[in-house]
């Protein structure tokens, strides 16, 4: 069966198109700058790599774009839209509705409407995305999977936050957790790769833009770091993290701040983009910190420590740690980020072996010393492929 992942952002549609249970990837893209100046379209398949600046003015045309590369007579892979039999949709916020992955209905479109308030900035474009797709693909099964869905299994203790019952009981405010997929992907492969019995106490580590830690027991999520929105916990590329919330209140209520505007600047113009003054990408803040730059070497020394700080804590609630995994851009190609993580933690039993540790992953690698009581494990995430599984799983 081929199944197509349809990840659906604000001004751009990813695409992978998989032939199912194989997991093998037919073709895949992105159309990005949607409704903005130059949109672009990229069709990449076994043999063909394209790319095509054309006139998209909106999500429908994007995806009409995609069908006609995949239709082609030249350089196509299907010879009809009927030959695709579900299409997978990134979804982030399923709230506490979803935890599992569905078969998208009417009455699922409604609930994930009602979601846009919890995630404004997604949910209506993965929304966008599965109208177009209904309307593109009108044979296929279309299934939602969240991001959410996979942190549903977290204990009361983790997901409830200590303010009034009714701001959780009437307004659903509480730790929904993100990057789901991705958690869910790395720590199955973990538990595969180690055997249950070894792997039954994990933290995953995903850092890419966003970043995320989960603990996890059993396969289950028991605590993330993201909490009710995509800004608390570790330090991301322009989002800061854990913070004092008196912050926000000094800067409206003494500092002349607009919320707006403290807004934006927690989640936009803070974590690395803040720290370095205006840098985000991992490659250029180590090239910059080993050049003697102070203000890099800070930032990265301060992401390390949030992230220890956050192993120590779920190290406690799994009560041991069988398997550390770093997972996304940054956690599969920087050793020195990883480094710094794994420095001073043989009291948590983690030993890293620098030379191993030396690499970039693209498969499974274990980058521990001998002695290591804690495997250490880099494992490339696959969202996509994950979501492909899920979608074929639920329908067969
Ligand atoms: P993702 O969101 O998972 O695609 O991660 C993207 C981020 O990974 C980039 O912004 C970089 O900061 C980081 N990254 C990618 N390649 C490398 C590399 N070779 N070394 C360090 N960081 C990298």
């Amino acid at each position: 069966m081929k199944i197509l992942v349809i990840n659906s952002g604000s001004s751009s549609i990813k695409y992978q198109l998989f032939n199912m249970p194989s997991e093998e990837v037919i073709c895949s893209g992105l159309v990005e700058r949607i409704g903005l100046n130059n949109p672009k379209i990229k069709y990449k398949s076994q043999t063909e790599k394209i790319e095509k600046v054309c006139r998209i003015s909106d999500h429908k045309t994007g995806l009409e774009k995609v069908v006609k590369f995949l239709l082609d007579e030249k350089v196509g892979v299907i010879k009809s839209t009927s030959e695709i039999g579900a299409v997978g949709h990134r979804v982030v916020h399923g709230g506490s509705t979803f935890s599992e992955t569905v078969v998208i209905n009417d009455v699922v479109k409604e609930k994930i409407k009602e979601l846009f308030s919890l995630a404004p900035l997604h949910n209506p474009a993965n929304y966008e995305g599965i109208i177009v797709a209904e309307e593109i693909f009108p044979e296929a099964k279309q299934v939602a999977v969240f991001d959410t869905a996979f942190h549903q299994t977290m204990p009361v203790e983790a997901y409830k936050y200590a303010i009034p019952n009714k701001f959780l009981d009437e307004y659903k405010i509480r730790r929904y957790g993100f990057h789901g997929t991705s958690h869910k992907y790395v720590a199955e492969q973990a538990i595969q790769y180690l055997g249950a019995e070894n792997a039954s106490k994990i933290v995953t580590i995903h850092l890419g833009g966003g970043c995320s830690m989960t603990a996890i027991k059993d396969g289950k999520s028991i605590d993330t770091s993201l909490g009710f929105g995509p800004v608390a916990g570790l330090i991301m590329g322009g989002r800061s993290g854990d913070i004092d919330q008196s912050i926000i209140f000094h800067l409206v209520n003494n500092l002349g701040y607009e919320l707006n505007e403290v807004n934006n600047m927690l989640q936009k113009e803070s974590g690395m983009v803040g720290l370095t003054d205006g840098l985000s990408d991992y490659r250029d803040i180590e090239a910059e910190a080993a050049a003697g730059d102070e203000k890099c070497q800070v930032a990265l020394n301060m992401v390390a420590y949030r992230i220890k700080k956050y192993l120590g804590s779920y190290a406690a609630i799994l009560n041991g740690l069988d398997a550390i995994v770093f997972t996304a851009g940054i956690g599969e190609n920087s050793d020195v980020i990883r480094k710094l993580i794994c420095e001073n933690t043989d009291f948590l039993g983690i030993q890293l072996d620098e030379e191993k540790n030396d690499t970039r992953a693209s498969e499974i690698l274990e980058v521990q010393t001998a002695t290591s009581k804690v495997k250490v494990l880099i494992i490339p995430t696959n969202e996509e492929v994950e979501i492909a599984k899920q979608s074929f799983e639920l329908i067969n």
